[in-house]
């Protein structure tokens, strides 16, 4: 189940919200990391090294069965016979003082490129200080291996590094960082697509739906289709829900704002991740605050638009839903634009 080889399982626990697997290396350690001794055949049988002591180290991987999963990982340091200092033993799996498993580091490296490390952080519970620092030594090591042959799709992300907000350029079909720009201006995003070899061959470009450098894309290459991300319209859509919620909540005396407050992950999560204790209770909010649950249910609109099969069906469930705003909804008003924006000049969603 937990699949590294490395990693012998002695121990699986579980609970509603976790896997903890107890592991050891299953390999003795071939090498002394202090002096390099390497035992042989030749050596005395007492010649071997030998454990000095065992520390357990907690580590996160990929989520299995949409439970987090917790590795505590028998640590063990070894004594070497020929220099009798003591190492850890070399684990392939995990760097050295990461708290999450190689592959799930890999992963939130890759998902950075495209969502705020906050979510990220969110998501896996780990801060988002620490996802910046992943995001941060893979862009080091990218560095060095850039390549500037334009994609056929291009991504254009904006992401907040070292104070400041930059252009993170992707191949999107192919989920590889291409460059981080100085910064997002127009003018930058311009110098960076021009830079790539064969640009005019660019056949799409996603981008953030409120960036002010789509023109420079329009410019540069009028044939491009530009798609705004799925993700960042249900981000506003999410955020449009939020600042309604937080209007209702103003005008309620304080031991009623409970659910607003503290439950509001049952409002802006996705409805069909909810449980049935939980859908009671925010349908009792509904039924008090009608504008809360219209709002809800058009954030809700904005991701089944998202879920259609064709453009065709996309268009119309559009369609459909904003003849259901009412005109006191100024919160989705930005979605609205943008998407009237896109059908007007024939660009496209993702
Ligand atoms: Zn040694």
């Amino acid at each position: 189940m937990l699949n590294i080889p490395e990693f012998e399982v002695v121990k699986q626990e579980q609970n509603e919200y976790y896997y903890r697997f107890t592991v050891e290396r299953k390999e003795l350690p071939y090498m002394c990391t202090n002096c390099g001794w390497i035992k042989s055949e030749h050596d005395k049988a007492e010649d071997v090294f030998r454990v000095y002591q065992i520390k357990e180290r907690t580590v996160s991987d990929l989520p299995i069965h949409s439970k987090a999963i917790r590795i505590v990982i028998r640590h063990r340091r070894f004594k070497c016979p020929a220099c009798k200092g003591t190492f850890y033993e070399w684990l392939d799996s995990v760097d050295r003082n990461d708290k999450v498993i190689k592959r799930l580091k890999e992963y939130i490296q890759l998902l950075a490129l495209k969502i705020p490390f906050t979510n990220i952080a969110d998501e896996y519970s780990i801060s988002h200080t620490t996802v910046k620092r992943y995001f941060e030594e893979y862009v080091e090591e990218k560095d060095e291996d850039r390549y500037f042959v334009a994609p056929r799709v291009l991504g254009i992300d904006e992401a907040h590094l070292n104070k400041k907000m930059r252009g993170v350029f992707t191949d999107t079909e192919n989920f590889k960082l291409l460059e981080i720009a100085r910064d997002n201006t127009k003018k930058t995003v311009k110098e960076v697509i021009q830079s790539m070899d064969n640009f005019q061959d660019i056949e799409v470009a996603t981008i953030d739906m409120a960036a002010g450098y789509k023109y420079a894309i329009q410019e540069l290459i009028p044939k491009c289709v530009i798609v705004v991300d799925k993700f960042h319209v249900v981000q506003y859509a999410q955020k449009a829900l939020n600042a309604i919620r937080v209007k209702i909540k103003k005008d309620l005396p304080k031991e009623k704002r409970r659910f607003l407050t503290k439950d509001r992950w049952v409002l802006l999560g996705n409805a069909e991740d909810l449980e049935f204790k939980d859908i009671v209770r925010r349908n009792e909010w509904f039924d008090r605050y009608p504008l809360l649950k219209q709002a809800y249910w058009l954030k809700e609109g904005i991701r089944n638009v998202y879920k259609a099969n064709s453009k065709e069906e996309a268009l119309e469930r559009y369609a459909k839903w904003e003849s259901e705003i009412s005109k006191e909804f100024k919160e989705f008003k930005e979605i609205r634009r943008t998407f009237n924006n896109l059908q007007r000049r024939n660009l496209q969603l993702l």
